[in-house]
């Protein structure tokens, strides 16, 4: 029976999810050993570092990516980071196939005068600051200001201005980094203006996270009315529209015309607005915007400007990917066709697609690369894997290790009535999955 070893770089829902697609194509005549690689002490990526505190429900698949990690033929290689432990060409060397599912974890810059003023930060600084991430802790953000500016009209910049427009108590019993909660209970931040480029009918927003919005106890939602009702107009006279549009401009209506509580909190969605300018003496205090209209279905920018008083700016416009020597990247993705970058290399997730999609896109977008990786299997190697290719002490966290780390996290939380408290500290993680 032929078993072949494949290597998946990367613990994230892309990662899981190819295992289980390995997993799910076993038969009596074909079986896989696979290797998950992850640079982190910690696997479960984005679940981890990514989805925002206060959605927790997104955050039960990764007891389906415990499922898949305790299935036999699966082992986790955490705190082993390709480009320094181990590297790509020698991985490929000793594995049938080799998967790159490491996503995008660099934030796309503005190209705009003050992006580098003191408190314009990144949502791929921001989100793991709030996450526990072990290299985000130690983020800058001052929360001292009444005013924030998010900028981008997709969903990590509503998860970061809900972040910051919610009443920090509604954090109180959810999986934040203790730091940030800290930070968020400080904070003097009660006004979140979201800025988008384009009309509400280009937005990135999905309707489920739209429709949370009203929802929220402590924080006024609003959206202009006629801002809308000049979308629909809009978008009327392009014929048929589809669902998902559909669904998003009635859940932004919807916001639009809620009742307001009249609390001190608010969240507020602007649109056709882009950023020219951040200024400020040393650090953010205001941003500039560009009006723009939609003339003939194009955004196009007018003479007109307007000024947000602001002492904090999060950028959220979306990924690029860290680079790999020998890897090329073309349109925001690692070169590839179909997921295959050339021999027994290949890429899933927003490694292969760019960084777009949900959790749950990942799923059918790794059963067609496995399909493709298992018709392009040839003779199973006759190799030891990333063992052999290890120094001698590296100190390897694997399933075991990481279920000490995840039961004493737990154990933490439980005490004060939260999901876990996440272990921040590098050096401390490897020492509770050692432990
Ligand atoms: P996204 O959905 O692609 O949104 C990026 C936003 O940034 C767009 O509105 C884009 O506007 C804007 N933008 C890009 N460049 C800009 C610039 N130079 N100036 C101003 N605005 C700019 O990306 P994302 O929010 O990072 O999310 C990534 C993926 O994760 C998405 O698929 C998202 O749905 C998913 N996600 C899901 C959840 C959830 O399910 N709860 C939570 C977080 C993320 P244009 O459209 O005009 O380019």
């Amino acid at each position: 029976m032929p078993t072949y070893k494949v290597a998946i770089v990367g613990a994230g829902p892309a990662g899981y999810f190819t295992a289980q697609s390995l997993q799910k194509a076993q038969t009596d005549g074909l079986t896989f050993l696979i290797d998950m690689i992850e640079r982190l002490p910690t696997p479960w990526g984005l679940v981890r570092s990514g989805v925002a505190p206060d959605h927790p429900k997104i955050k039960t698949v990764s007891k389906v990516f415990e499922v898949i990690a305790k299935t036999d033929g699966f082992r986790l290689f955490a705190n082993v980071e390709v480009g320094k432990d181990v590297f790509i060409k020698d991985l490929r060397d000793q594995y049938d196939a080799v998967i790159l599912s490491t996503g995008a974890s660099v934030g796309k810059k503005l190209g705009i005068l003050g992006e580098d003023l003191k408190n314009c930060i990144s949502s791929a600084d921001f989100v793991p600051w709030y996450n526990a991430h072990p290299d985000h802790a130690n983020v800058d953000v001052d929360l001292s200001c009444d005013t924030a500016v998010v900028i981008g009209a997709g969903n990590v910049a509503m998860d970061v201005a809900r972040m910051l427009a919610i009443n920090p108590t509604e954090l109180d019993s959810t999986d934040i980094a203790e730091h940030a909660l800290a930070k968020f209970k400080e904070s003097n931040i009660r006004r979140v203006i979201v800025g988008g480029r384009r009309g509400p009918e280009h937005a990135a927003f999905t309707a489920p996270e739209l429709r949370d919005l009203p929802k929220l106890e402590n924080t006024d939602v609003y959206i202009d009315q006629e801002e809308i009702k000049r979308a629909y107009l809009r978008i009327e006279k392009l014929g048929e529209v589809e669902k998902d549009l559909k669904n998003n401009l009635e859940a932004m209506k919807l916001i639009s015309e809620h009742q307001k509580k009249g609390v001190d909190r608010s969240l507020e969605l602007k649109f056709l607005a882009t950023p020219k300018l951040i200024c400020g003496d040393g650090k953010v205090e205001e941003v500039i915007f560009t009006i723009n209209e939609v003339k003939d279905s194009k955004v196009i920018a007018t003479d007109k400007t307007f000024t947000i008083k602001a002492g904090l700016v999060v950028t959220a416009i979306g990924y690029d990917l860290l680079e790999y020597s020998g890897i090329k990247i073309e349109n925001g993705k690692i070169a590839n066709i179909a997921g295959h970058v050339e021999h027994n290399l290949y890429t899933t997730g927003w490694a292969k697609r760019g960084p777009t999609g949900v959790i749950g896109t990942n799923k059918s977008d790794s059963a067609d690369v496995v399909e493709l990786v298992i018709k392009n299997l040839k003779e199973p190697k006759q190799s030891e894997g990333i063992t052999a290719l290890l120094k001698s002490g590296h100190e390897v966290i694997d399933q075991l290790g990481w279920e000490k780390i995840n039961a004493s996290e737990i154990i933490s939380g439980e005490l004060v009535g939260k999901p876990r408290i996440k272990e921040v500290d590098w050096k401390r993680l490897i020492s509770l999955g050692r432990s």
